[in-house]
């Protein structure tokens, strides 16, 4: 069997993290000084592994294996939230780069291809996946036209500053590459809460996210009587109650809902408010369930509406993402693995987060691991991961690339 070496996973990964350091923490905007210099040093890295690696025209990190035959291609993001862990996403991009090493170094293995990427700003500092959807052949050039960070910089001038824009892109390549595994913690308190080490990944779930808009009357907070108010807030509020009750028998275990944001116009104590906005995001692994939620909702919306005087509009506010379901022969892959490795220690799951597996699943079979977040913390700056967590999800990880490739060599 394929063995890693922790020490040498430890010390990339931690190196990773100087880069942007911020307490426990770690602030590596996409594209950001700090976030180019690491770029660098990751190519480095890689090309002392024996890859050919480069930074492309929007700014991944690829490392391409110059073995022949089929290809499994490694990666996740290592660009951060404004408040981010060390973790998320860099943890899949470094075990990318050890399994390749590892690989390499052992006789019955090194003749496998892995190919090792960070996909450009999965976070959306500028526009989110926009490294994997570069990848797998999107029009991207439109969204670099259009995009800018919160400081208002326009992405094609820091692509141009930072000497990347023109450069070649890393494209899909058919026929060679044929798998992708991404590697991430958790973000979540499952594993722990079940006391596993391992979480193998069976769909990405899918999100809408709406807005509710509340029309009611402005008015004197002293001199109105509650009986003839038309209270936009009062009924934002009511509205909230009643939807958690319909959406209550709809869910299963997974299924999750939130009102992320409430607006009240003009949000002063003194005025009835006379608008009120809620954005609502829901989300779930079932397409048809998604469905049945949206559809509930806009029942709701249609029995509420100008119920006190208030009248209640659904808008949607991004285009509607389904669930994107894993490739289960790969899935199986790293279950035998996970069986070798870490027996009873590990179940399959749902990822509630989006991810560059789900944009890259669109080119080919692909397949998300898990490892448990201390107290199931994420995008914040104590996000953290047990180390022997960590180790253990590489083993696991190696041991099925291996299988992977060596399947694909029979074919
Ligand atoms: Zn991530």
């Amino acid at each position: 069997m394929v063995k890693i070496d922790p020490d040498r996973l430890l010390a990339d990964l931690k190196r990773l993290r100087s880069f942007g350091a911020t307490g426990p923490g770690v602030v590596r905007l996409a594209l950001s000084r700090v976030d180019l210099a690491s770029r660098e040093w990751l190519a480095a890295r890689m090309t002392e592994a024996g890859l050919d690696a480069r930074i492309d025209g929007v700014g991944t990190v690829f490392g391409r294996s110059r073995n022949s035959g089929p290809a499994l291609v490694i990666g996740s993001h290592t660009d951060t939230q404004p408040t981010g862990g060390w973790l998320d996403g860099a943890m899949g991009v470094i075990y990318g780069l050890e399994i390749a090493r590892a690989l390499a170094e052992h006789d019955g293995t090194k003749h496998l291809a892995v190919d090792v990427a960070s996909w450009i700003d999965e976070e959306g500092t500028f526009s989110g996946l926009l490294g994997s959807r570069s990848f797998v052949g999107d029009a991207v050039d439109e969204a670099i036209r259009g995009a800018t960070n919160r400081q208002g910089e326009r992405l094609e001038d820091v692509l141009q500053a930072a000497g990347l824009a023109g450069r070649p892109r890393a494209r899909f390549e058919p026929g060679r590459q044929v798998a992708y595994l991404e590697p991430h913690i958790e973000q979540g308190g499952r594993l722990e809460a079940a006391g596993k080490s391992i979480g193998i990944v069976t769909t990405i779930v899918g999100l809408r996210e709406l807005r509710l808009r509340f029309t009611g009357q402005r008015n004197h907070a002293g001199t109105t009587p509650m009986a003839i108010r038309r209270d936009a807030g009062a009924a934002l509020v009511a509205f909230i109650a009643m939807m958690n009750d319909a959406f209550a028998p709809l869910a299963d275990a997974d299924t999750v809902w939130t009102v992320g944001r409430i607006d009240l116009d003009p949000g002063s104590l003194s005025i009835v408010p006379g608008a009120a906005d809620m954005y609502l995001q829901f989300r779930d692994a079932n397409a048809a369930r998604l469905q049945a939620m949206e559809n509930r909702l806009a029942e709701l919306v249609r029995d509420f509406d100008a119920r006190n005087g208030v009248h209640v509009e659904l808008t949607t506010i991004d285009v509607p993402m389904e669930p994107v379901s894993m490739s289960p022969a790969l899935a199986e892959h790293l279950a035998q693995a996970a069986d070798a490795i870490a027996p009873r220690q590990w179940i399959r799951m749902p990822s509630g987060a989006a991810h560059d597996a789900q944009v890259i699943a669109r080119c080919m079979p692909a397949c998300m691991m898990f490892v448990p977040s201390i107290g199931g913390v994420s995008h914040d700056f104590i996000e953290d991961t047990a180390e022997e967590h960590i180790v253990l999800g590489c083993q696991v990880a190696a041991t099925a690339a291996a299988a992977i490739l060596r399947e694909q060599r029979t074919r």
